[in-house]
């Protein structure tokens, strides 16, 4: 059975930021079969038509969440990182059991969809509970596994031995991949033998790099060389590497990176709310590397919202570069999107385009926000700047409505707010 959809328009997602005006979109099984202007679409006796007066556009990517981290928002705001991560984050995260883990991914993964995200890059603990969560809200995630020296989560042999073990339950909804935290935090041979193992199985391999401007000072001290010119070094750069944050980048590190392919998880909120840095956003595109948005983990941004992470992109790279030419509409909106999905090495995702998965976003465009439009085109800039979450109304996944009229189809909202309460007044020790 086929669905159609009928919109105002499709915001395609690619990087020349194509706007198809009254749209057809056709699914099935999961797919995009068609997608065009309703005056070019083919015959539609079988199909059951969803007629939406608003704009339809990709589910977003975010490409690095620590997502079940919604149980810390807002805790410790104001105190400097070295004391929210002794006072704040990890007394917390020491009580913290994998029903937690599950409970907070259910409540994030509800939020995102709301958000118009369907897919986001997981990195934190107890992934089979991250995993279950994302199944049960029906949205998609790459679920990498931590690599993290913490007692209680066994070695790092052990921690990669599960990594692999998993991928063997993975799917196109939930895939998984391998997240050592970052080279100041995990040995280099570990690195070295995550790389070899994501490379062998063709998994997502994410790292934070260079997310502040003095974490990588002792490795410099060590080994006299940048972190990623000390991961290439070491083998760990090839295959599907998404290093997050990469603020901290001179022009090798850059190179280093053009070179090797390696995409980049840009999160300017986390970092503007951390006083982490800018990073060089235009830099990394003019170079040809992949970016894709992401959110960060909700303790350190504090939502679960691309629409804002876009939008600050847009306006710090123009900050940075002094140039309100420094990075379009178009291009913001794409690497939430196109861009993002080609940075998690997801060419199936990401664009409203046929063969790829029908993940799909209705936005609501009755409203004076998405006033005036001359061009259709103004759509799209309108999406960036003037809208925001507040008007996503529907999500599918996969064809499969998960949000409706800006409501889970899948989950209880309000029973997952108080559970995420309840389990965060206990973790706080109150
Ligand atoms: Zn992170």
């Amino acid at each position: 059975m086929v669905q159609r959809f009928t919109a105002r328009a499709v915001v395609v997602g690619d990087r020349a930021g194509t706007v198809v005006p009254d749209a057809v979109l056709d699914v099935e099984d999961g797919l995009i079969r068609w997608v065009g202007p309703a005056a070019d679409a083919p015959p539609a006796e079988a199909a059951e038509v969803t007629r939406l007066p608003g704009v339809l556009t990709p589910g977003m990517v975010n490409t690095h969440a620590h997502s079940p981290m919604v149980l810390f928002r807002g805790q410790g705001e104001g105190l400097p990182l070295d004391r929210w991560l002794r006072e704040v984050m990890w007394p917390r995260e020491a009580r913290l059991t994998p029903e937690d883990v599950e409970v907070a991914m259910t409540a994030a993964s509800a939020e995102m969809l709301r958000h118009g995200a369907t897919t986001s890059v997981e990195m934190y603990f107890h992934p089979e509970r991250i995993a279950a969560a994302v199944r049960a809200t029906g949205a998609r995630a790459v679920v990498a596994n931590p690599l993290i020296g913490l007692p209680g989560f066994g070695t790092f042999e052990e921690q990669l031995d599960t990594a692999v073990r998993l991928t063997a339950d993975g799917d196109a909804q939930v895939e998984y991949g391998i997240g050592p935290h970052s080279a100041y935090t995990v040995p280099l041979p570990v690195l070295a033998q995550a790389a070899a193992a994501a490379r062998e199985h063709d998994l997502l391999l994410t790292v934070h790099v260079a997310e502040t401007a003095t974490e990588g000072d002792e490795l410099l001290a060590t080994h006299g060389v940048s972190v990623p010119r000390l991961l290439a070094a070491h083998d760990v750069l090839g295959g599907r590497v998404l290093g997050a944050h990469c603020v901290h980048m001179d022009d090798g590190d850059l190179e280093v990176w053009r070179e090797y392919d390696i995409a980049v998880a840009h999160c300017p909120s986390s970092n503007a709310k951390l006083a982490s840095g800018t990073a060089r956003l235009r830099d990394m595109l003019d170079l040809g590397i992949r970016v894709g948005m992401g959110t960060d983990g909700p303790a350190s941004n504090d939502n679960l919202d691309l629409f804002e992470d876009l939008r600050l992109a847009a306006q710090l790279a123009r900050l940075r570069e002094r140039d309100a030419t420094a990075l379009t509409a178009a291009e913001a909106f794409w690497l939430a999107t196109g861009g993002a999905a080609a940075a998690i090495g997801r060419a199936d995702l990401g664009q409203l385009t046929a063969g790829r998965r029908a993940d799909l976003v209705h936005v609501d465009t009755e409203d004076i926000a998405f006033v005036p439009v001359g061009d259709t085109t103004d759509l799209l800039t309108h999406l960036v700047w003037s809208v925001g979450s507040r008007h996503v109304r529907d999500t599918w996944v996969a064809g499969r409505q998960v949000v409706a009229d800006g409501t889970s189809t899948t989950v209880d909202e309000a029973a997952l707010r108080a559970d995420v309460q309840t389990r965060a007044l206990r973790l706080a020790g109150r």
